[in-house]
């Protein structure tokens, strides 16, 4: 008996056909989209949203901006877009990469090939077609030999589970569920909720506008100052002129970011050296205070301490009101365990005397109620809630798609303790199923558009390889993936943020399992074992070729 005979039947009728779908038109979605066409793919994107971007699309609350160099985060599969294109800004406002990812996709004529406003509701492997029937929210159906899931690592907005939100009868909004109309703060008492990489952004221009606004905060982060500033048309032809240099260094660093670690040994070094390293790291752009630091700040977690304290030195300096700065000084994670976010201004937002700061530690909001919120201390009225609360990051997408594999399996049950992958690319017993940036890969964990070139290449020349030889099935192979999981997982609970609590490990959200969810290796290594494995045969994977022809 053949697998088709076992299986149940797909009804196909209906279906528009297409050799590839591609869930999501962000980033990944987007440069999917350009390679597989190139490949001769009849290919169709089905989008949530209203237009491109992913999570530029869906973020578009006032401070939203990129903290990856602007200039680092485009495409680099188009030479002459790179140089037609000229970023403002170090690091661009969501506005800005929207009309970026626009810009792309009217160069490359993508959005006739890109359904908006369409939510895959299931894809369900077909065994009698070795394909997948896709289905939207509205009843569409589509048949398609792979899928391709570009569905991001933060586009399932989370919110707070206290109990009344629904009665609160003024305003409230997600910053990744941000109105195209925008949201007007102006003379209103105003909460943000939430304090991560989002909130910080997002406070600032509350605090600018709000009447009154209160912050109301979990954890406070050690957030760096993001020190953006104009491009000049000058400093963009260089940069322009640079590309290449700057492509090759970024293939080079951990995470795809134009920042190296310093492999100089911290505790080599004298004290004064040190504070006058951080100092000159502190003083440049982005994330060279971070991933330019020191490479055992991330490995020894005394060596990280004293850095700790080197910022806690900066946030006392800016906050007037010391038991504030105390506040807003975390206590319970070391730098760079969990995100860290760049901020522009936010510390200073608590020297205005229109803001308040909540520590919901000591004071929890018990529910929200028709009017603002109710604490212990008392209730607080508003117009306008902000939750800027995170998201069901990496997994949280796909586990809300009813998506079947062979045999009926559902990947709620495949991920039921967590996710399962191999490579971050397949997951066994979905044949002809990809992950562009899932979890246990590379490119949710730096700077995605550079940490997903070693994995474009790769599906790349797989899906000649199927294209060409019409391939029938290509899967993962489930002692591979076991082994990959493993893998992933001992480096995630050795390193440093093994014991804090953030969305990499998933305990973010109530009920998700505890499971780190992006792979930490470097990404030259994960380039290279990608190599090795094409060059290898590709072992790892099963693949079922074409049936003969022949008699
Ligand atoms: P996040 O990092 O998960 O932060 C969520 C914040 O909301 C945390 O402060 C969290 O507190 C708080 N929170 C969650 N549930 C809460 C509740 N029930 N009550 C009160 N507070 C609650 O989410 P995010 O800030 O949206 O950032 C997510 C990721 O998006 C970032 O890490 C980054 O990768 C990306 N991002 C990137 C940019 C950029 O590129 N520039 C900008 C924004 C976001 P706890 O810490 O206590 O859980």
């Amino acid at each position: 008996m053949t697998l088709a005979d076992s299986a149940p039947a797909v009804d196909t009728d209906d279906a528009h056909t297409y050799d590839a779908i591609i869930i999501g038109a962000g980033l990944t979605g987007l440069q999917a989209l350009y390679l597989l066409r190139k490949l001769g793919l009849k290919v169709r994107v089905l989008e949530a949203g209203g237009g491109v971007g992913g999570v530029w699309y869906w973020n578009r609350y006032p401070g939203a901006r990129l903290d990856s160099e602007s200039f680092s985060y485009g495409f680099g599969f188009d030479e002459e877009l790179l140089q037609e294109w000229s970023w403002s800004e170090y690091f661009v406002s969501q506005p800005e990469l929207e009309r970026y990812f626009n810009h792309v996709a009217d160069k490359h004529d993508m959005k006739k090939d890109i359904q908006f406003d369409t939510r895959v509701k299931s894809a369900i492997f077909d065994e009698a077609a070795d394909g997948y029937v896709v289905e939207t929210e509205s009843g569409e159906r589509f048949s398609s030999h792979l899928v391709f899931a570009a569905t991001g690592i933060l586009s399932t907005p989370i919110f707070p589970s206290t109990p009344g939100r629904q009665k609160f009868a003024g305003e409230q909004y997600h910053t990744g569920l941000w109105p195209k109309e925008g949201v007007d703060f102006k003379g209103k008492k105003v909460a943000v909720f939430g304090t991560g990489a989002s909130g910080t952004q997002v406070i600032p221009y509350a605090a600018a506008d709000a009447a009154h606004l209160t912050v109301f905060q979990r954890t406070p982060n050690w957030a760096i100052p993001l020190r953006n500033r104009p491009i000049s048309t000058e400093e963009m032809d260089e940069i322009k002129a640079k590309y290449p240099e700057m492509f090759k260094l970024t293939a080079t660093t951990s995470s795809g970011f134009i920042h190296g670690w310093d492999p100089t040994v911290s505790t080599s070094v004298s004290k004064e050296d040190r504070l006058a390293n951080y100092e000159d790291r502190w003083a440049r752009p982005g994330f060279a205070k971070w991933f330019g630091l020191y490479h055992d700040i991330m490995l020894n977690p005394e060596a990280n301490r004293e850095y700790c304290d080197f910022i806690a030195a900066k946030i006392r300096a800016r906050v007037h009101d010391p038991v504030t700065a105390e506040k807003l000084i975390p206590n319970d994670h070391l730098f760079g365990t969990k995100r860290v976010p760049a901020e522009t201004s936010y510390f200073e937002v608590f020297n205005q005397d229109n803001v308040d700061l909540v520590d919901l530690r000591e004071d929890p909001v018990l529910e929200f109620t028709e009017t603002g919120t109710h604490s212990a201390s008392g209730d607080r009225e508003f117009d306008v809630i902000v939750f800027a609360t995170g998201f069901d990051a990496f997994t949280g997408a796909l586990m809300r798609v009813d998506l079947r594999g062979s045999n009926g399996l559902t990947i709620q049950e495949k991920w039921s303790e967590g996710p399962k992958t191999y490579l971050g690319i397949q997951v066994a017993g979905f044949p002809n199923f990809f992950l562009l940036g899932g979890p246990h890969g590379k490119g949710g964990n730096g700077n995605a558009p550079r940490a997903m070139e070693p994995v474009f290449d790769w599906i790349t020349e797989v899906i000649s390889l199927i294209s060409d030889q019409h391939i029938q099935r290509w899967e993962a192979d489930p002692v591979a993936e076991e082994e990959w999981t493993e893998h992933v997982l001992e480096a995630g609970n050795k390193s440093m943020g093994a014991g804090t609590k953030s969305f990499f490990y998933g305990d973010n959200v109530e009920g998700k399992p505890r499971v780190y969810l992006v792979y930490l290796g470097a990404l030259p290594d994960f380039a290279e074992r990608l190599r090795n494995i094409s060059a290898s045969g590709y072992p790892g994977f099963v693949v079922t070729p074409a049936l003969s022809t022949s008699n």
